[in-house]
């Protein structure tokens, strides 16, 4: 960075501060000032160019014409809210449902993830009469109050309420059962405590709620049959499964449209949010007839911005590209290879643990040391500060912010993919330290 672009980011990381306050965080020691986006790529003032290696919501690549040009045609129509009659809200949730189960029928819009795991925290208490919460204990769900309760990665047990009872993240690398065989059951188990220490503070399950991912958790290798007998538990005491797919959603996984079919469950609720609409602010719950009859008996639902003809035209043409560019598919095949060079990556450095993931969700887990697993966090910051500097955007996750995260907009090549190694190749030869 030259002398006088130098002085223009620190004026305006003061003025930035000045005028949003001190509560919002900066990406990189040295923030990026970013002005345009193209696909998979995003250009700073300078002109200098990155590969966007952690931006999921431009899914199908930034600014995509197609939805560019489906917002820019509905906001010059109409734009009003779903207390009108309107065929774009209705043919994008007829679309949307076709790709859940039999079953998962009915679509209410919001505007965020976190307003969709409140609506479904309302939706499993009106169906369930119980008011008891089950979750991971690192995630993360949103930030609005009621939410943050179940952001167990943010919200201390202390400042919970009693009726949020937590599991551990089912972590097969470094967790309580990690390298044990049995750990589906072991884990699972867990559920049960979780739902006797919410009947000593006078609750009953309404819901567990995981992303199915486990994107916060540090993108764990979840065992096979975990997910599936914990919702089974939670079935038995008479909660509700909420699968909060605003990571995993709309083909990331490759092999699956959305997480929680690699883990061979259906959920009663679905959350929806982040890459629905490619940046422009929509999210959704899916859900079943039934639930939706428990609920409105009293109570009913508005939301000013949440599924308006512009935010469905945006979603719409969203699915549209992602089937007519087979995304879902590049998301598998270039997966696989970048999975592929990042073993032989391994296979170099010491420093990399593990590297697991699925599609386009790839986490890299960083260790000072293979035999303890012990996380190597500060190197992992510095991983990501280097990779800025070489023109590579990456971020890291989990309890230690020790797992580099991979999850590019949806149309990353194998081209991309060999930029990435390269540069990863290049960061790991550095002296990373040892503290
Ligand atoms: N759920 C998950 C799994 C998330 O990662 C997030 C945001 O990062 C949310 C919900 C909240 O979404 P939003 O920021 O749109 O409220």
């Amino acid at each position: 960075m030259n002398d006088q672009r130098h002085a223009h980011t620190k004026a305006m990381r003061k003025r930035r501060e000045q005028l949003l306050g001190k509560a919002y965080h900066l990406f990189y020691d040295d923030p990026v000032h970013i002005v345009r986006g193209e696909g998979v790529f995003l250009y700073d003032a300078d002109g200098k160019k990155y590969l966007d290696v952690y931006n999921n919501v431009p899914h199908v690549g930034h600014c995509h014409p197609h939805v560019a040009r489906a917002v820019s045609e509905q906001l010059q129509t109409l734009n009003t809210h779903t207390r009108y009659l309107h065929e774009t809200v209705l043919d994008y949730a007829e679309k949307l449902t076709a790709r859940f189960p039999d079953g998962l029928d009915i679509t209410m819009f919001a505007c965020t993830g976190t307003e969709a795991n409140e609506l479904a925290m309302r939706l499993a208490r009106a169906k369930t009469g119980a008011t008891g919460m089950i979750v991971t204990d690192h995630a993360y769900h949103g930030n609005s109050w009621a939410v943050s309760q179940i952001t167990t990665a943010e919200h201390s047990r202390e400042k919970r309420g009693d009726n949020i009872a937590t599991v551990p993240a089912p972590d097969t690398y470094r967790g309580l059962y990690a390298d044990d065989s049995q750990a589906a059951e072991k884990y699972a188990e867990h559920v049960y405590a979780a739902i006797d220490t919410l009947a000593l503070n006078g609750h009953r399950p309404a819901a567990f709620i995981v992303d199915t991912i486990f994107t916060n958790e540090g993108l764990p290798t979840v065992p096979a049959t975990y997910l599936a007998k914990a919702v089974e538990i939670v079935h038995q005491a008479g909660g509700l499964f909420v699968a909060d797919e605003v990571q995993p959603g709309f083909g990331r996984l490759g092999t699956n449209f959305w997480g929680f079919e690699s883990h061979g469950v259906v959920p009663d609720i679905t959350t929806l949010g982040k890459p629905m609409g490619n940046g422009y602010p929509v999210s959704a719950v899916v859900t079943t007839t039934e639930i939706i009859e428990a609920f409105q008996q009293d109570d009913h639902y508005f939301n000013t911005f949440g599924g308006t003809p512009v935010a469905c035209a945006a979603a719409l043409a969203v699915l549209e590209v992602i089937e007519q560019e087979d995304l879902q598919t590049n998301a598998r095949k270039t997966g696989d290879y970048l999975l592929h060079g990042l073993q032989q990556l391994k296979d170099t450095y010491e420093i990399v643990g593990d590297v697991r993931g699925s599609g386009l969700f790839i986490g890299i887990d960083l260790v000072r040391d293979r035999d303890t697993r012990e996380p190597a966090t500060n190197q992992a910051r510095k991983v990501v500060n280097l990779l800025k500097d070489r023109g590579v955007l990456i971020g890291s996750t989990g309890r230690y912010e020790n797992v580099l995260k991979i999850r590019p907009p949806m149309v990353f090549s194998t081209e991309n993919a060999d930029m990435l190694l390269q540069r990863l190749d290049e960061v790991l030869k550095e002296n990373l330290g040892s503290e």
